[in-house]
């Protein structure tokens, strides 16, 4: 089946294809509550009670079905609603009318639009958004637009500002927990809690200027301190296009060092499609013909591993057969860049594995001689491209098999219009199509919200400072390098840092590293983010100023309690060995390291320095602080030991 991976790196010139991004970010905010029920906001691990609901599109007041939903609703699935009355109630199940909006968001909000130099709306309307994918049970979101236009300083190489089109509270939907074929789960607890969604301007340029965007606006939000900080917490989507084509929206892109990379890849795939369809011209098509036809006969005996299993099963296969397209579904113009990986990406949405193409029969153990019943099946000749779909039921075989001649009718188009998700690997795969423009109606069940000229001025007198401010003041007070000043605005723990500085004996600089460099050590290790606590940190950083084991071992200890080896630093501490060491025994390694090295040390004088420094540390395995190791070492060497 074709569904390997794309490359890497991928061959791309953003300027020479008009590449324009728009940027869209949803950043939860830190109230207490949710946005319109009385809810706590925290992430419920146990879920015992559910319900279950399958949802139907019903037509907005305009009369018009989106096409997005009705294509959810195709795809006939059930959800499942786990939830947990500490983290859930009635509002969040639909079954109680939402309460009036939380005034914490919506100030929030409102300093965000002064920050921005936005404009604010007299009324507050609450609208309904229609989204049918179940990930509300209500079938809809709520939203409200705060404010319109402002501008976006942005600290970047190409770039001084983009222009701000709206900003919107609104809530956030419920957390995916398995996504099957037939049924879907959710958890409630995420449902609900305030989001702060900002449409940026699209701007024209490269991949990079977009990330400059998303990290200078993620730092004016957070300069308000009313941010939800930690994954998930904040969600980026982009609006793709190239040469004037159609936008393709990526939806998800959860890390700011992804942006880059997500949008290079899906500007390399639109270019890739544009050069399929270049070929499908070159080569007369203007009008694509195909055929599907039941091959479950056909295949009966077939020698492909996938699809014997699958007919062993009572399964079904249809072949859809396009005339002329012999080789174009394998067309590979960029690496990982195939009309066949679209048809196997539709199929995977839609509940099946994938599809196999005839650029790949041979690899996928489908014969000459089944080939050649297909084309026969169908009536096509030996240039036609031929697409097998299967799965266990006729019925869901019968809808994947006509979205993929959907899908191959329009490949002439070259791209096309539809919702894709980013992928954790920095690339982007086939959602559903692109929702239609019918899908607000007003939320009847919330009255507007006036903002009165007083309400606005009582805010601005809480307006943060900016971040940029923020930034030069840390390095100043706490004579920091501005780019440790800027790595430790950035990470979660500069409150944390500036309660900890007015506080140990420490140089501030080595808590700012310290506080900086561990976390983001521990993570790429692997280690659950959410177990490195500002408790534990703290914890162990006072450990380190009352000189209980050297600063060396803070990321052991914090090692060992991440991974669950120890519930504290004092367990972590007497698990570790990093009792501390008493001076005698520190002179007793540092002269046998001396010693043994004193050839070493003739030949190569100073220099032999950090050689014997890295001994000793690791003899003295983080029990002993490596200033005072310095120090002792270079009076032994003085000595000649
Ligand atoms: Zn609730």
């Amino acid at each position: 089946m074709d569904k390997s991976a794309g490359a890497t790196t991928l061959p791309f010139d953003p300027a020479l294809c008009q590449l324009r991004v728009g940027l869209e970010i949803h950043q939860q905010l830190a109230t207490s509550t949710k946005l319109f029920c009385p809810c706590p906001i925290m992430k419920s691990e146990e879920l015992p009670l559910s319900f279950e609901r399958r949802l139907r599109p019903t037509q907005s007041e305009l009369g018009q079905i989106d096409p997005a939903a009705v294509f959810e609703f195709n795809k006939g699935r059930v959800n499942l609603y786990k939830w947990n009355p500490e983290s859930a109630c009635l509002v969040d199940s639909d079954e109680e009318p939402p309460h009036p909006p939380n005034n914490e968001a919506i100030e929030t909000a409102i300093l965000m639009a002064e920050i921005l130099g936005s404009n604010m709306v007299d009324e507050v309307h609450v609208m309904r958004k229609l989204v049918i994918d179940g990930s509300n049970t209500s079938g809809f979101q709520r939203t409200a637009i705060i404010a319109l236009g402002g501008a976006l300083p942005v600290d970047g190489p190409n770039l001084v500002q983009v222009g701000v089109q709206t900003i919107t509270v609104e809530e956030d939907s419920s957390r995916v927990l398995k996504e099957g074929a037939q049924a879907r789960e959710y958890a409630l607890d995420r449902l609900g809690v305030p989001l702060v969604e900002i449409a940026l301007d699209h701007v024209v340029g490269v991949p990079e200027d977009v990330e400059a965007i998303a990290l200078s606006l993620g730092r004016s939000l957070r300069s308000t301190g009313r941010v939800a900080r930690g994954q998930g917490t904040i969600r980026q989507d982009l609006n793709v296009s190239l040469l004037g084509g159609e936008v393709v929206e990526v939806k998800g892109v959860q890390k700011l060092n992804l942006i880059a990379k997500v949008v290079r890849y899906e500007a390399t795939r639109q270019m890739g499609l544009v050069k399929i369809a270049e070929e499908i011209k070159k080569r007369g098509i203007n009008e694509v013909e195909c055929k599907a036809e039941n091959a479950t006969q056909v295949m009966e005996r077939t020698t492909s591993p996938v699809l014997k299993r699958i007919l062993q099963k009572g399964g079904a296969v249809t072949c859809v057969a396009v005339a002329g397209f012999g080789g174009l579904f394998g067309l590979e113009p960029f690496p990982g860049i195939r009309l066949g990986r679209e048809l196997a990406e539709i199929a995977r949405t839609n509940g099946l594995g994938g599809v196999i193409h005839s650029d790949e029969f041979a690899k996928q153990g489908v014969s000459e001689q089944e080939a050649i019943a297909l084309r026969a099946l169908t009536g096509f000749d030996s240039s036609a491209g031929l697409v097998l779909v299967a799965g266990e039921t006729a019925e869901r075989v019968g809808t994947v098999a006509a979205l993929v001649v959907d899908r191959v009718r329009r490949a002439p188009i070259g791209v096309l219009g539809e919702t894709r998700a980013a992928t954790e690997d920095g690339e982007t795969k086939y959602q559903r199509p692109r929702p239609g423009a019918a899908r607000m109606y007003p939320e009847t069940d919330i009255p507007e919200i006036v903002v009165t000229e007083e309400w606005k001025r009582k805010l601005r007198m809480m307006m943060p400072v900016p971040w940029k401010e923020k930034v030069a003041a840390y390095s100043k007070k706490y004579s920091l390098s501005e780019e440790a000043a800027l790595q430790l605005y950035d990470s979660d723990n500069s409150r944390l840092f500036e309660e900890l500085a007015g506080k140990l004996k420490l140089e501030p600089s080595v808590i700012a590293s310290m506080l900086v460099e561990i976390p983001v050590r521990l993570s790429r290790e692997g280690i659950d983010e959410s177990k490195i606590t500002a408790e534990a940190l703290s914890a162990v950083l006072a450990a380190v100023d009352a000189g209980r084991f050297a600063k060396e071992a803070a990321i052991d200890v914090l090692r060992s309690i991440g991974k669950g080896d120890a519930r504290d630093v004092d367990e972590a501490v007497s698990k570790l060995g990093l009792t501390g060491m008493s001076d005698a025994e520190l002179n007793k390694i540092i002269i046998g390291v001396v010693q043994r090295n004193k050839a070493l040390i003739e030949d190569k004088g100073e220099r032999a320095f950090s050689v014997l420094m890295g001994e000793v540390m690791k003899l003295a395995r983080g029990r002993v602080d490596g200033q005072k190791v310095s120090r002792l070492l270079r009076q032994a060497i003085d000595k000649g030991a």
